[in-house]
């Protein structure tokens, strides 16, 4: 697609799971399919409170920063095409991410995809194929059985493994992460660092 609603784009570090602490822009897409309860960017469900930009208008904002880190988010970002966002931010010498839940097909052209699905929506199968990493957030105990289950249909040898505690209940669930950690020692931990710094 050439135009596509952002919620907000912005400078800052890479938050979470393999690239952490990463300079990073971050590009945040409008418009959920998903609806997590306990969802931090509820504003960015609705598509049509956003603006429209065209992707040159979103890739000359990119340029204004000297990182060539580029993520992609949302809401749910595979909701839209994004091929030729990707291939024009490619262009320009980004290395581009991108955060989903994997609800719909993804395009091939993206650099780095860190999967994360969501209880609340099923992910589309084809998810399995481009995974380089996934990052399951934990909000229930039942939630790292289920992570478990995602790893063993995820194709790539190479992907890397997050567990990650939601904000609101990490203390409560810390425990049960760290033995988590120790009896699968392929998993990391991801904390939402951007949150500890109270950076967006
Ligand atoms: Fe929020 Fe992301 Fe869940 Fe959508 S997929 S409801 S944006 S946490």
């Amino acid at each position: 697609m050439n135009e596509l609603p952002v919620m907000e784009q912005f400078l800052t570090l890479q938050g979470e799971g393999y690239h952490t602490g990463k300079s990073a822009v971050f590009i945040r897409l409008a418009g959920c399919d998903v609806g997590c309860v306990w969802c931090d960017v509820k504003e960015s469900w609705d598509a049509e409170k956003h603006p429209v930009l065209s992707v040159s208008e979103i890739v000359k904002k990119t340029l204004d920063y000297r990182t060539d880190f580029v993520v992609i988010t949302g809401g749910e970002p595979t909701l839209y095409d994004l091929t030729i966002l990707v291939d024009t931010l490619k262009k320009q010498n980004k290395y581009v991410a991108i955060e989903t839940a994997g609800t719909n097909p993804l395009p091939d052209n993206i650099d780095w995809v860190c999967f994360s699905p969501k209880k609340f929506k099923k992910p589309h199968p084809s998810i399995y194929q481009k995974v380089n990493e996934l990052k399951v957030v934990v909000y229930h105990p039942s939630d790292l059985k289920w992570a478990i289950e995602h790893a063993d249909k995820v194709v790539n040898n190479d992907a890397h493994f997050y567990i990650q505690p939601e904000w609101s209940r990490s203390d409560e669930h810390f425990p049960l992460v760290l033995s988590f950690l120790n009896e699968n020692p392929h998993w990391r931990l991801s904390l939402q660092t951007h949150k500890f710094l109270n950076i967006p």
